[in-house]
């Protein structure tokens, strides 16, 4: 079993009270879900970070996810972290989502207005011109 650090997704040993790499301390997260901290990771100031906890917060089918995925596609300048949010929330397809999506199929990066289009179809949704 490989354990990651809670707080910066680095990897660790399953035994350690503290991470080598932030210094968290691993046992204030022991109550936590695994989706929690994955939608926690989402504000990660590692850039490799969020973009995978989205993607597998989209794999899980995290319906918790939903509000933290539209808040991060929302707010983060990232094309590439707007695009997985993007992609995780089709997937969810939690209609929550749609006017989100459909304000980012009008704008901003071209992946991330494609990504929002195909989110929008798998929401049964078409896309305003
Ligand atoms: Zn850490």
């Amino acid at each position: 079993m490989i354990y990651y650090c809670p707080s910066c997704w680095a990897e660790i040993a399953g035994h350690a009270e503290m991470c080598p790499a932030c210094g968290a301390d691993i046992r204030d997260f022991a109550g936590e879900s695994y989706e929690l901290k994955l939608i926690r990771a989402l504000r990660h100031p590692e850039p490799t970070v969020p973009l995978r906890a989205a993607t597998i917060l989209g794999e899980l089918q995290s319906k918790a996810a939903v509000p933290a995925l539209i808040e991060t596609a929302t707010r983060t300048e990232d094309p590439y972290l707007q695009e997985a949010a993007v992609k995780a929330l089709g997937a969810l397809g939690d209609e929550a989502a749609a006017p989100c999506l459909d304000r980012l199929s009008r704008e901003g990066a071209l992946r991330v207005r494609i990504a929002a289009r195909h989110a929008l179809g798998l929401l049964g949704r078409h896309a305003r011109q």
